[in-house]
C-alpha cells in the first residue's frame, strides 16, 4: 500500500534510492519539498532514521546559559538582542554564571549549552574565566558553548588565528560547539536579514577549523522567513559536502524561526507541518549527519512527538531556562522533567535513551516505557520554575 502512495507521491525514484541507500541529489531535495504528500515524505524519512537508529529517541539533561543578549549585529529575524546601549541589556558575570550552574546542581544535568549575543566590550579573558568557572562549578559536565558567529569575535579579540583561539577555548574546558549562526546558506538573504554578521563560507571555515582541532558541532538552519527552497537545498548540499570532509557534525537542528518581536514580525512564520517537512527532508539529504534533533522549545513538544516518526531521532533535553525565543513577558521559565521528557517520548511510541552533549549514552537505568507511561505525570507542558 505505502509503495502505491509513494508513486503517487511521485517519489518512487526516490524512494528506490532511500532503500538501497543512495544518495539524494539537490533536485530530489527540491522534489521533497515540493511534493504535497507529507505522509509519504516522513514514510521515506522514518526509513533511514531507523536504519540508524531503530527505535531509539535521545535526549539530554542539559541546562541553557545565555550569558550576555548584548549584540552589535542587528539581524532582523532575531528577537534575543539588545544593543550595546539599551538598558535592558546585560552580562553575566563568570561568577554569576557560575551561581546559575549550582542552582541545578541536584539535577544530574550532563551538558551546558551556553551562547550570547556578540558583545564588543568582551576581553577574550572573560571567555576563558567564564569556561573555567562552569567547569569548577560542574567539572562532570560537557560544555557546549559559543555559536560560529561568536568563535569569530573571540577570535577577534584573542588576536589569534582561528584555530588557536579554539585550542585556548578546547583546553580551557569547551567539549563542543552547539553550531548556531548559520541561518541559511544564501548570500541573497545573508544580505537582506543579517549582513553585519560573516556570510556561509566564513561559517563553513570556522565549522571546518573547528572540526580539525577536535572539537565536533551541531549544525543548524533557520527557516520560515523568506529563505526559498532551492536555498535550503544548497545548504544541505554544503553542509553534506563538509561533513564527508571532517565527519564533525553530530547532529543538525532544523530551527524554526519565531516572527514574535522581531523586525520582521510581520512575516508569518514557519507552520506545524513546515516544521515536520524540514526534519524529513534534513534527514533524507543529510546522510552522512548521524542525528536529526526536532528542538521542542521551537517545534513545540507535541510537534516534536510527531517528528520522531520524520526523520528526528533527537528532542534536546531539560533546557532548564531559555532565553532566545522566550518573551520575558508572558513566557514562564520553559523546561522538561527527566520524567517529562520521558513521557513525551514514550507517548509517541519511542524508546528514549539519555545521552550525553556528545551523543554517548548515559549508563543509568532507564525504565522500560511499560513501566514508566503508568508512572509519569500526563502532562508534556513546560514545567514552572
Ligand atoms: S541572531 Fe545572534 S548575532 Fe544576530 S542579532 Fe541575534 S544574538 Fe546577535
Amino acid at each position: 500500500m505505502f509503495e502505491r502512495i509513494i508513486n503517487s507521491a511521485g517519489l518512487a525514484d526516490i524512494y528506490q534510492k532511500v532503500l538501497a541507500g543512495v544518495r539524494l541529489t539537490a533536485d530530489d531535495g527540491l522534489k521533497l519539498y515540493g511534493t504535497a504528500n507529507l505522509p509519504a515524505l516522513g514514510y521515506l524519512a522514518n526509513i533511514v532514521r531507523e536504519r540508524l537508529h531503530g527505535q531509539s529517541a535521545f535526549f539530554v539533561r542539559n541546562q541553557h546559559i545565555n550569558y550576555t543578549n548584548i549584540c552589535n549585529k542587528g539581524c532582523l529575524f532575531c528577537s534575543f538582542y539588545a544593543l550595546p546601549k539599551d538598558v535592558d541589556g546585560y552580562v553575566l558575570s563568570p561568577e554569576q554564571v557560575q551561581e546559575k550552574v549550582r542552582a541545578y546542581s541536584h539535577i544530574p544535568v550532563t551538558e551546558i549549552h551556553m551562547v550570547g549575543g556578540v558583545n564588543p566590550k568582551l576581553p577574550f579573558s572573560y571567555y576563558l574565566d567564564l569556561i573555567k568557572a562552569i567547569k569548577e562549578a560542574r567539572p562532570d559536565v560537557s560544555l557546549k558553548a559559543f555559536t560560529m558567529i561568536e568563535l569569530e569575535q573571540i577570535r577577534r579579540v584573542a588576536k589569534k588565528p582561528m584555530d588557536e583561539t579554539l585550542l585556548d577555548l578546547k583546553n580551557a574546558g569547551i567539549d563542543a560547539i552547539p553550531g548556531g549562526g548559520a541561518e541559511v546558506f544564501s548570500e541573497r538573504v545573508h544580505e537582506e536579514l543579517f549582513q553585519a554578521k560573516s556570510d556561509s563560507d566564513k561559517w563553513l571555515e570556522t565549522a571546518r577549523t573547528a572540526h580539525q582541532v577536535g572539537l565536533p558541532s551541531n549544525a543548524t538552519m533557520l527557516y520560515g522567513h523568506v529563505e526559498q527552497t532551492e536555498e535550503k537545498v544548497y545548504h544541505y548540499v554544503k553542509l553534506r559536502e563538509l561533513q564527508d570532509e571532517t565527519q564533525g557534525f553530530l547532529a543538525f537542528i532544523p530551527l524554526s524561526w519565531h516572527p514574535e518581536k522581531t523586525a520582521i514580525s510581520e512575516l508569518p512564520g514557519p507552520t506545524g507541518q513546515m516544521d515536520l517537512r524540514e526534519v524529513a527532508v534534513a534527514r533524507l539529504m543529510l546522510d552522512n549527519v548521524p542525528h536529526i534533533k526536532s528542538f521542542w522549545i521551537m517545534n513545540s513538544p507535541a510537534v516534536t512527538q510527531v517528528a520522531l516518526w520524520y526523520g528526528a531521532d533527537d528532542m534536546d533535553g531539560s533546557v532548564l531556562e531559555y532565553e532566545i525565543t522566550r518573551d520575558p513577558e508572558t513566557d514562564r521559565m520553559q523546561s522538561l522533567t527527566h520524567a517529562q521528557m520521558l513521557d513525551m517520548i514514550a507517548e509517541a511510541g519511542r524508546q528514549p535513551v539519555e545521552r550525553d552533549a556528545l551523543y554517548r549514552v548515559i549508563e543509568s537505568p532507564i525504565p522500560s516505557i511499560p513501566h514508566y507511561m503508568d508512572t509519569a505525570c500526563d502532562s508534556i507542558e513546560p514545567a514552572l520554575a
